[in-house]
């Protein structure tokens, strides 16, 4: 009984039982959706697509829908009838042109050659051939190079889906011939939303706090989550309480974790050792424990630095009370730092460390490392009412008048709310914050107002690798002005930067910029409207840099205590 039964995929029946047939079901991919449909409409669908995202993010079940959309006997639509013979053969996995490759398994050159003979027949009964091969990134290099010569001169009637959890070990030259979507991971309200349907549909009953912890373990993973469902439904026989759910996990009860958190924070290991003792009494899995502290003091540190509603809108209205409580046991941001890198430090204990932690850790020690000031104010009593509440039944705590609108002394502008935390309007560092820097001319003109469909920008940037290398068959000298470029919106007009004034010049033509503006839609998969601009590497780097010293000096400005 620990969080390792989180590996087992052998309890996948409710996963598969209630894999979207549609594309309008599949849950938190609203983008890599739109963008699959749009080409269908258009009958403009590519040959190759890379889908990356973690597990249990929707990529087989998304794959799986494209290819009866394709074949469907009704015609290609946005979406499948699944009604007809080609539609219902693909839901029951006997569809002769679905071919589904497990890469993880068939890594070989042989195999690979072996598809390369294969591909070349016309599909049996469809109107494409589907290859669907999951987990990409784990053939071989030769097996890569075989595979080139079939993404690079593919026959009409394939499609190839490559899906991975790790788009930076797929070859950039398979990569680059590929449509890149990327998949989300599954956030807590629509796991939440999910978890409740299908508890709906299996006529069982869950309370909201066995779903919310289900959500919390399953990490944005739709197939987990289902998978732990399943399991405590089987546990408490369709009946399923919080306090199951926890037995079943081997984690301690809220109010544990925060008992030992608490005694953490005032620094009393006397007070964190007797409550441990007494948790791993009550059942906990030390494991599972030791992950729930390194994520309430993560929780803290989001507290404490910014408003991350993805993390935050886990927790409820009153465990966001406690962790918040805890929270202002520090004076300075470097101790609650230090907690979470004591707690994560030892080798055999990083399986408890998430995916993402080392980078948040890093970006907050590399804020600093400036030598900026990192004193706390105390949190306000009461949330501010932006973050989300994983169960809105709670009763919300009474409201005291909001700390923002409290009218302030002049000057006092500087020293911006705590819970907020917003970017300040305030050009440079507020005075007194240590060395004051040598004053600069602003290094780049605020953004104009109304950023437009931001969107657009986001499926841009994700098939940006696809529309470079359509670019590069176009005009092959220019292609290396769209690499990390900046992008952005201006009304409806998608603004690209260019790197070099010749390119500009090279493009700045009606015939070329339509030539540009057809490439964006072939890659979109819808029609874009095109601007560009000149943007120097370097002074694009320079202000970007700036702009992040900049909001950290804001950052730990705005949390310094008027009195120190
Ligand atoms: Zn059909």
């Amino acid at each position: 009984m620990c969080a390792s039964i989180l590996a087992g995929d052998s309890l996948r029946a409710l996963y598969n039982k209630y894999r979207p047939q549609r594309f309008a079901d599949v849950a938190g991919q609203r983008h890599v959706v739109r963008i699959l449909q749009n080409a269908l409409v258009h009958k403009r669908v590519s040959h190759a697509y890379l889908f990356s995202g973690e597990r249990g993010t929707g990529k087989t079940t998304v794959g799986r829908i494209l290819a009866k959309a394709l074949n469907c006997q009704r015609g290609i639509q946005p979406e499948p009838c699944n009604d007809c013979e080609h539609c219902r053969s693909v839901g029951n996995e006997s569809f002769l042109d679905l071919i589904e490759i497990d890469a993880a398994s068939h890594t070989s050159v042989n195999d690979i050659r072996d598809l390369r003979e294969k591909v070349r027949y016309r599909p049996a009964s469809g109107r494409y051939k589907v290859y669907l091969i999951d987990e990409v990134h784990q053939l071989s290099r030769s097996a890569y190079n075989a595979f080139l010569k079939t993404l690079e001169e593919p026959p009409d009637h394939a499609v190839f889906i490559l899906a991975t959890t790790d788009p930076h070990r797929v070859l950039p030259t398979v990569r680059s011939r590929c449509q890149h979507l990327r998949f989300k991971r599954i956030d807590h309200a629509q796991m939440i939303g999910q978890l409740e349907r299908i508890v709906g549909l299996e006529e069982a009953m869950a309370d909201d706090q066995a779903l919310a912890l289900i959500a919390r373990n399953a990490e944005g993973s739709l197939r987990d989550a289902l998978g732990l469902l399943e399991q405590g439904l089987a546990y408490a026989e369709n009946r399923l309480t919080e306090r199951q759910m926890r037995e079943l996990l081997g984690t301690a009860g809220y109010e544990g974790v925060s008992i030992v958190a608490a005694a953490i924070a005032r620094g009393s290991v006397g007070d964190a050792m007797t409550a441990l003792a007494q948790s791993i009494d009550d059942g906990a899995d030390p494991t599972a424990l030791h992950r729930q502290l390194v994520g309430f003091f993560r929780a803290v540190l989001m507290l404490l630095t910014s408003r991350n509603e993805s993390i935050l809108g886990q927790y409820s209205a009153d465990e966001l009370a406690v962790l918040r409580e805890v929270a202002n046991n520090f004076a300075r941001i470097r101790q609650p730092l230090a907690v979470v890198e004591a707690l994560t430090e030892r080798p055999p204990l990083t399986a408890a460390r998430p995916p993402q932690l080392d980078l948040e850790l890093a970006i907050v020690q590399a804020a600093l490392a400036t030598g900026a000031e990192d004193a706390l104010r105390p949190l306000p009593a009461v949330e501010a009412p932006a973050v989300k509440t994983a169960a809105p039944s709670y009763p919300a705590p009474a409201a005291e008048p909001d700390p923002q609108a409290r009218p302030e002394p002049a000057g006092a502008a500087a020293n911006a709310p705590a819970a907020g935390l917003e970017p300040s309007p305030k050009p440079s560092v507020d005075p007194g914050t240590g060395p004051e820097p040598e004053p600069e001319p602003e290094p780049e003109p605020a953004p104009p107002p109304g950023t437009g469909d931001s969107d657009l920008l986001e499926r841009f940037e994700a098939v940006r690798e696809r529309f470079i290398a359509l670019v590069r068959e176009w005009d092959p000298t220019v292609q290396g002005q769209f690499l990390g470029a900046p992008a952005r919106m201006e009304g409806s007009a998608l603004v690209l930067g260019i790197r070099q004034q010749f390119a500009l010049d090279r493009l700045d033509s009606p015939a070329k910029r339509a030539g540009l503006e057809q490439i964006a839609q072939t890659a979109l998969g819808e029609p874009v409207e095109l601007r560009l601009e000149h943007v120097p590497s370097d002074s694009g780097g320079e202000a970007y840099t700036a702009r992040i010293a900049r909001a950290a000096g804001e950052l730990l400005g705005a949390r310094e205590i008027k009195d120190v």
